[in-house]
């Protein structure tokens, strides 16, 4: 992917927008772009630099991404609504193409990554609670103030905020001999070309060594910091970001949206969707982070489909498809009868979420039942009947104090 049109390859040291961003290191990538740690030298600040691939379909989706961004960071000006910030956006010509590059608020490592570090047994619930209050609160600003559907939501998507503040860090002196040179100027030849190409050698040196010591202490829970780091403290903050496949409510561009395991009902049988399918993948998300497993992870099978064994396994978790549901989506007919039963899944096995979660991941009764409670209202599977993240951010499952929690040994992690 790094060729022309793909991806811009970034060094530790290189400098973006007339040396005000210095990379540090990668943080991750996607299928549009890469992700690196940069220094802002204006500010500061460590912030996160997404650098698009540069062909024209990957130009006009980050244009996209930006104008949602831009409306985000706009309306939050106290920077509290959960939902990741845009701290500036700008283009860079590099070998491969022009990229276009978002300047993101530096955020933690992914949800996702909380739950390898656990080694999938799930992370206590006062944990989920609070990663739940922080999903909801950026899922209702969102819908109700910007009418805006995220469409892949999951733990990957999710990132804690970094308690650290990264400006105390001493990493931007050390850079400084590349740092506040004009863009260009390596072009030169001859003596001074081999002191500049030194220079560089050495401040990137230098920025790989201090990043490395440092790891650890920025970013809270980076990729390199030990696990256990994450899984002591209980505050436990956390932001949505990628949003490059958000749309505005009243403009959805693609039908098939989500990522498989996350993906809502209506959207597997294209009857339209809404708000509502954010709520089944936060619903999803929030029975993974307690369990460390997949809510629903189909495959296909002799004789069926992947969406027909989707379809499945939330009916024997959840009950019958309302009859309206299963007759009324565009591919509805492909997948039930006249009746509303799947085709070619005839015997399914019934079980509930409460029941899984005593059975299969080992809940005190109590819990198991609270959680349900919870959960279950968001996995209607007529979206219509789903609350909204309004009115999850008021169930009382989210208002239970650590205290009750602890007495009712609801630790499933050691
Ligand atoms: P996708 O294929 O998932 O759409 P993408 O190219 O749109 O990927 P993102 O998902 O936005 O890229 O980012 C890729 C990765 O970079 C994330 O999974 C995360 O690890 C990291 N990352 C993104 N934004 C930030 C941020 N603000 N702070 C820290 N790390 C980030
Ligand atoms: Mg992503
Ligand atoms: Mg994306």
């Amino acid at each position: 992917s790094y060729r022309k049109g793909g991806y811009h390859a970034v060094r530790v040291g290189d400098s973006f927008a007339a040396a005000r961003f210095i990379s540090q290191r990668k943080l991750g990538w996607g299928q549009f772009s890469t992700v690196w740690l940069a220094y802002d030298t204006q500010t500061s600040k460590y912030v996160a630099l997404k650098i698009q691939k540069s062909a024209p379909e990957f130009v006009q989706a980050a244009v996209h991404e930006i104008e949602i961004l831009s409306a985000i960071t706009e309306n939050d000006p106290k920077n509290e609504k959960c939902v990741v910030q845009l701290v500036d956006h700008f283009k860079h010509r590099g070998p491969n193409g022009q990229h276009l590059c978002m300047v993101l608020e530096y955020l933690g490592d992914s949800i996702l990554h909380l739950i390898r570090y656990n080694r999938y047994k799930g992370l206590d619930l006062i944990k989920v609670r609070e990663i739940c209050k922080c999903i909801l609160t950026g899922l209702n600003y969102l819908h109700r103030e910007l009418r805006i559907i995220h469409t892949d939501l999951k733990p990957e998507n999710i990132l804690l905020i970094s308690t650290v503040n990264p400006s105390k860090d001493p990493i931007r002196s050390k850079t400084t001999p590349i740092l506040e040179r004009p863009e260009g100027s390596l072009a030169g030849g001859g003596a001074v070309n081999v002191i500049e190409k030194k220079l560089k050698q050495r401040a990137r040196r230098a920025v790989a060594k201090i990043a490395a010591e440092r790891r650890g202490v920025i970013g809270g829970c980076a990729p390199e910091v030990k696990p256990e780091r994450c899984l002591d403290g209980i505050d436990f903050r956390c932001k949505i970001v990628d949003l490059g496949n958000a749309c505005w409510a009243d403009k959805l561009i693609a039908e098939e949206i989500q990522t498989r395991q996350y993906r809502a009902p209506e959207v597997i049988l294209q009857s339209g969707y809404s708000f509502p399918v954010d709520m089944w993948s936060f619903a999803c998300t929030a029975f993974e982070l307690a369990t460390g497993e997949m809510m629903f992870a189909p495959k296909p099978g002799p004789g069926f489909s992947e969406d027909e064994d989707h379809l499945a396994l939330m009916m024997e978790l959840l009950g019958k498809m309302p009859k309206k549901i299963a007759t009324g989506g565009g591919r509805s007919k492909d997948y039930f009868d006249r009746h509303g039963d799947l085709k070619r899944i005839r015997r399914l096995k019934h079980s509930s979420i409460s029941r899984l979660l005593v059975d299969k991941f080992k809940f005190p009764e109590t819990d198991a039942r609270e959680f349900a409670e919870f959960l279950n209202p968001i996995l209607d599977l007529d979206p219509e009947k789903r609350p909204t993240a309004q009115q999850c951010l008021q169930h009382p499952w989210l208002r239970q104090t650590a205290a009750k929690t602890v007495a009712g040994k609801s630790n499933l992690v050691g």
